[in-house]
């Protein structure tokens, strides 16, 4: 089945959101972008793509809904600095959850029959087995991922109630950028390890802090499940697909690759890719670090139309770092 109108994409000025953009506008969707541009920038909107400078919690959503003839909506706005949510919760509360729920007010009062929203690994909290499955445990360590937890269960009670399906897809670590050079990783005062490393590979930096040596880990470094932003843009698209076939049936699938990566492991693989040797700055663990997030993938796998293409650790670091390089001509 096809939908009928366009795909509203919230934060498609930002990283993730961005490159969803690029995947629906190559899939053949029609794309209206949603952002206040407080982290993003209007030159990451593809210019395929219709812009709307709004928050997503302005009651206006409304008018953009009925203007663009919107039949689902791709959700990424929101904040994502978990040690900022651990000092100031309310903000997490507010930007992502209390504006999420005026998002879905106006997704129902508009009849928006699908709903896809971002949701995170961080809502497991310190799992007690890896890799995890999206039936274990969610016991949120930090604001963010409780933040995030709280709009699934919105989603979960919206669409017993209302004709809206959702489809919530809990990312792991995502990394990495559009492979055509379109696109990738612009936020300022970025903290994720392989944005952080390609920063000092590119003389931004002049090391990589390490974040705790002595993990029950196989090098005693914490290991995650990075997944290539493009695969995962791509994702969104066939779960999109998944919801307009299916209108009865909601989903909850964990996005990831299914194996893990060492932060020494993912150094390496930057000193390779780069011919250069990142400076290691050994420190203690940084607070609420789990030693090992790895995703049980096989629900992901055989629910929706989707294979992983860039499943290359040295390739999604290739991608970043081409992307660092673009982006440090643009700053000058
Ligand atoms: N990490 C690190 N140095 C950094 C940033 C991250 O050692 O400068 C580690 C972090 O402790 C974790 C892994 O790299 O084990 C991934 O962290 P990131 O912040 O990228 O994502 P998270 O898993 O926290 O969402």
């Amino acid at each position: 089945m096809t939908l009928n109108g366009k795909v509203m994409v919230t934060g498609g000025a930002g990283y993730i959101g961005s490159h969803a953009v690029l995947a629906l506008l190559d899939a053949g969707y029609q794309v209206v972008v949603v952002d206040n541009l407080v982290t993003g920038f209007d030159w990451a909107v593809d210019e395929r793509a219709a812009f709307v400078n709004i928050a997503v919690e302005d009651p206006g959503v409304r008018d953009v809904i009925r203007a663009h003839d919107v039949k689902a909506i791709m959700h990424f706005a929101g904040s994502v600095v978990v040690p900022e949510s651990v000092s100031d919760p309310l903000k997490y509360y507010r930007n992502n959850t209390a504006a999420t729920r005026s998002l879905i007010e106006s997704a129902v009062a508009e009849g928006v029959p699908h709903f896809i929203f971002s949701s995170t690994a961080a809502t497991y909290g310190t799992p007690e087995r890896v890799p995890i499955a999206e039936g274990d445990p969610k016991a949120p360590i930090n604001p963010y991922g409780m933040s995030k937890l709280m709009t699934e269960f919105m989603l979960r009670d919206v669409s017993a109630a209302h004709p809206m399906n959702h489809c919530c897809l809990r990312y792991f670590n995502v990394a990495g950028a559009d492979p055509e050079g379109r696109s990738g990783q612009s936020t300022v005062g970025a903290t994720h390890l392989i944005k952080i490393a390609v920063e000092a590979a590119t003389g931004k930096r002049d090391g990589v802090g390490v974040f705790g040596t002595d993990f029950e880990t196989r090098d005693g470094t914490g290991v995650r499940d990075y997944i290539h932003v493009s695969d995962l843009a791509e994702a969104h698209v066939a779960a999109l697909k998944l919801l307009v076939d299916r209108p009865g049936e909601s989903h909850v699938l964990n996005c990831g690759y299914g194996r893990g990566f060492s932060v020494l492991e993912v150094l390496d693989a930057v000193d390779r890719v780069t011919n250069l040797t990142i400076e290691r700055k050994l420190q203690g663990r940084r607070p609420g670090d789990p030693a090992e997030l790895v995703a049980d993938n096989s629900a992901i796998l055989k629910t929706i139309d989707w294979t992983p293409k860039r499943d290359d650790l040295e390739g999604i670091v290739r991608d970043a770092l081409a992307w660092e390089r673009k982006l440090a001509e643009r700053q000058g």
